[in-house]
Order: C-alpha cells, then sequence, then structure tokens
C-alpha cells in the first residue's frame, strides 16, 4: 500500500535507476568521472505513518539536500561521509548528490537525548528504551540523564522499524560493529546536538545510517543526515516536558490527517488524501525555517 504513492522515477541521462525508497530515488552513474557511484535524488515526496502522501511539498528535495551537505560538513572531522560531488544532471540540481555505495548495516543508528514517540511508548510500558533502562517519572519530552543509542531494524517497505536491544545489534553485525556504530551515533548526536542548541533549537532524536565500502573497512556515514525527517527538531524556547512538543517536522501535515477536517479513516488501511494547499504552504515554511535556523543560511 505504501508503495502505491511512488511514481516511477524519472529517467535521467548518464544514469540507471537502481531502487525508490520513500522519499529517495537511487541511480547508478553510467557515464563520466563517477562511473559506478551512487546518484541520491531526493524527491519532493512525504510520507506519514509509512504511507507515502500523493501531494508534494515543492523544494523539500532540495531543502532537505541541502540541509544534509551543510551537517556532513560540520560532522566531516568526527566520521567520513558518504558524499561526493554534487555536478548531477541538470534534471535534479540542487536535490542529489553522488556518494559512494556502500554496503549499509542493517540498522537504524537512532540515538535520543529526549523521550519522546516509540522510546517514550516502550518506557511507559517497561521502563526502559531498547534494553536501556531509565529513572522513573520522565514525561513526554523529558531530557535524558544522559543521550542513549536506541537501534532499530530497517524494515521492508511498508512496514515499521522496530527498535530492538543492543544485543540484538551484536548478533546481526557483531560485537566490534556494534560498539563502533554505538560510539559514532553517540559521538554525531552530541555534536549536533551542541550545533543546534546553540541556534535555540533542541536536537530531541535523530537517526543514522552507515556503511562500508569494499575498498575501506572504515564506517561512513551515508543516507541523509540531521534533517527534519531524520530527526525531531523542537524550538527550545516552547520546550516544555509533559506535553507533545511543537515541532521542526511533518506535524502540521500529521496533525491534519488525524483531525476530523481531512476526513481521513486511520484504522482504513488507505493513504490519507491530498493535502489542502495552506497545508503545503505551512509545511514547506517549516522546513525552510528550520533549514534558515539551523545554517544560518538563506534558502
Ligand atoms: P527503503 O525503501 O530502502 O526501505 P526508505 O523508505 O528510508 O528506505 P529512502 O530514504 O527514500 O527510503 O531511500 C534511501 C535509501 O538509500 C535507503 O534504503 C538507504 O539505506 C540507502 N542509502 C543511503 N545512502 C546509501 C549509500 N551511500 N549506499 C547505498 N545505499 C544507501
Ligand atoms: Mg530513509
Amino acid at each position: 500500500m505504501t508503495l502505491a504513492n511512488i511514481p516511477p522515477a524519472p529517467e535521467l541521462p548518464g544514469a540507471r535507476h537502481l531502487h525508490s525508497g520513500k522519499v529517495r530515488d537511487l541511480y547508478e552513474v553510467t557515464e563520466g568521472p563517477h562511473v559506478g557511484k551512487l546518484l541520491m535524488v531526493a524527491s519532493d515526496r512525504l510520507s506519514i505513518f509509512d504511507f507515502v502522501l500523493e501531494t508534494t511539498i515543492p523544494d523539500k528535495g532540495e531543502i532537505l539536500t541541502r540541509t544534509s551537505l551543510w551537517w556532513f560538513e560540520q560532522l566531516a572531522d568526527l566520521v567520513p561521509n558518504h558524499i561526493i560531488s554534487t555536478d548531477v544532471p541538470a534534471e535534479v540540481r540542487g536535490r542529489a548528490v553522488i556518494c559512494e555505495r556502500l554496503d549499509m548495516f542493517p540498522v537504524e543508528c537512532v540515538a535520543r537525548g529526549y523521550l519522546t514517540g516509540s522510546g517514550l511508548l516502550d518506557y511507559r510500558a517497561t521502563g526502559e528504551v531498547c534494553g536501556v533502562a531509565l529513572p522513573t517519572g520522565l514525561e513526554d519530552g523529558s531530557r535524558l540523564p544522559t543521550p542513549i543509542f536506541t537501534p532499530a531494524t530497517k524494515a521492508d517497505l511498508g512496514d515499521h522499524d522496530e527498535n530492538v536491544s543492543f544485543d540484538a545489534i551484536v548478533t546481526t553485525v557483531g560485537a566490534d560493529t556494534a560498539n563502533a556504530l554505538r560510539d559514532l551515533t553517540l559521538q554525531v548526536y552530541g555534536r549536533a546536538e551542541q550545533i543546534a542548541r546553540s541556534r535555540g533549537i533542541i536536537l530531541a532524536d535523530t537517526k543514522f545510517e552507515f556503511g562500508v565500502s569494499a575498498a575501506s573497512p572504515q564506517i561512513v556515514l551515508a543516507d541523509e543526515v540531521l534533517t527534519p525527517d531524520s530527526s525531531r527538531y523542537w524550538p527550545a524556547d516552547d520546550w516544555q516536558p509533559g506535553r507533545t512538543q511543537p515541532s521542526y517536522d511533518k506535524q502540521i501535515v500529521r496533525n491534519w490527517a488525524l483531525s476530523p477536517e481531512s476526513g481521513w479513516d486511520r484504522s482504513s488501511g488507505e493513504a490519507p488524501p491530498p493535502l489542502p494547499p495552506e497545508v503545503i504552504e505551512r509545511t514547506r515554511s517549516r522546513y525552510v525555517e528550520a533549514y534558515e535556523l539551523l545554517t544560518g543560511e538563506r534558502f
């Protein structure tokens, strides 16, 4: 059902389509100096509740690509990344990158400095998140005593990712790699959290994906990084544990979809209906605002 709304990936000169995810279209470069590398194109698609919406958000692919590129630079001294070039076909200029094609670890590497979302649900049920015991009395939005690594397995398209324990990751990738993924995740989160905080934004949690190439055993940071699609960003001024925090992400769309106004019945298994123009515009503005606040640059 999720697949239904993913349009066929456009044909691009000098590239062969490999795979389309919910948001990104992946190609292999077939001509020019980067033959064999990966061309990763960020579309304007948006997914909520694991549905890819029919409505796209203008400029979203470009905003997210620029957000990721900016973050990769801020983190370059901590971890190598997969970016090779932004010299991409004219059709996708600004919203695509050429990157190293990696063997991805099948782990969503999540760091949380604050408790909310699936972490909060797990905590309420068990007092733990991914096997990490937490103090009692935490609420929605509480800051954790120290940031934690809460990995998830990468689900197939259409399925939910599932929070798992660190031990489960050890079983999947081995102890050395699991330790390295945890350390890198927490290190990168720590840096990003500090940078965001200095801009008045709380980075509540975020998800990284890492891979390795045949050429080198070094672990490389891949995918998108620290975008509002992969991260929860909250305005620091409005932070108030004990309620849902306002956030710089798809919350506007989620709220609209769940409101009576949309007429959507979540239990129907159908994708939400097309978004009204004002929801599209407010969502676009929110992505732009997050980009401009974080980077200090104009979109
Ligand atoms: P999927 O459809 O793969 O389950 P998704 O819905 O998250 O995932 P997108 O985020 O739109 O899809 O697609 C990006 C895909 O590209 C992800 O599967 C991600 O793991 C993969 N990827 C990111 N960077 C690299 C890389 N350097 N080499 C290989 N694959 C990568
Ligand atoms: Mg993804």
